[in-house]
């Protein structure tokens, strides 16, 4: 391929990208500096070749292993409720293909994140590598138990939705910090919880649809 072929790949990528961050504003999100992430990070490099053409509709798409890349639209709308504590240490539970993990690597000092199927989470670590992001640990393993010898975290997201809050989760949260976590089975809702110095706060937010957080595989 020629450099400028490549160029005009790179700007096609560009502007169909800025035609979903605008679309994502016309919906609600506000947050600029989410925005401007969302408006860097290509999606199309997070899905397999012949899903690529549709990266930039606001939906969420396969991954394989039965998985899902997010709706963009719920990846911005979490990310601006995570970030409203300005937090430097994030934990995320669920990589999938490391989409959410690249657009929280831009906001935030340092990211660790957790996945369960081993495939994936070395398909992350290899798509933020492509795109040079350093501030990142991903291991593969059960996002129940959080990362104890990491903890406590600024923030938590969890990307796959619970039947509950997982109480181990809740101890690795530092004082002040917050957590954004899908909560249900069939009927599912966005819950925020933030320790607060007199015991954890919790608030019930939109309706969303994830995919399960299953038990942890045994090694
Ligand atoms: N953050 C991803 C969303 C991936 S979908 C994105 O940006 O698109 C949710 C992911 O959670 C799946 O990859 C699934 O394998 C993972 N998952 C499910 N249960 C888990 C668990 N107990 N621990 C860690 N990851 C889990």
């Amino acid at each position: 391929m020629t450099a400028r072929n490549q160029q005009g790949i790179g700007m096609t990528s560009q502007r169909t990208r800025d035609r979903l961050v605008a679309r994502l504003a016309e919906r609600g999100i506000t947050d600029h500096a989410v925005l401007g992430q969302m408006a860097k990070i290509p999606r199309h490099l997070f899905i397999d070749e012949a899903l690529a053409h549709r990266a930039y509709e606001d939906t969420a798409l396969p991954i394989g292993l039965g998985q899902t890349i997010s709706q963009p639209f719920v990846v911005a709308a979490m990310t601006a409720l995570l970030l409203a504590r300005q937090p430097a240490k994030v934990l995320e539970i669920g990589s999938g293909c490391g989409y959410q993990t690249a657009i929280l690597a831009g906001l935030c000092r340092e990211v660790w994140s957790i996945e369960r199927i081993p495939a994936l989470a070395r398909r992350a670590e290899q798509n933020l590598r492509e795109l040079k992001i350093r501030n990142v640990r991903i291991k593969a393993g059960d996002g129940y138990e959080g990362w104890p010898d990491r903890a406590p975290f600024d923030a938590i997201i969890v990307t796959a939705a619970a039947p509950q809050v997982p109480p181990r989760l809740l101890e690795q949260l530092a004082p002040g910090a917050r957590m954004v976590i899908p909560v249900g089975g069939a009927a599912q809702s966005l819950w925020v919880i933030d320790n607060e110095p007199d015991g954890l706060v919790q608030t019930e937010h939109d309706a969303v649809r994830f995919v399960p957080l299953l038990p942890g595989v045994s090694a």
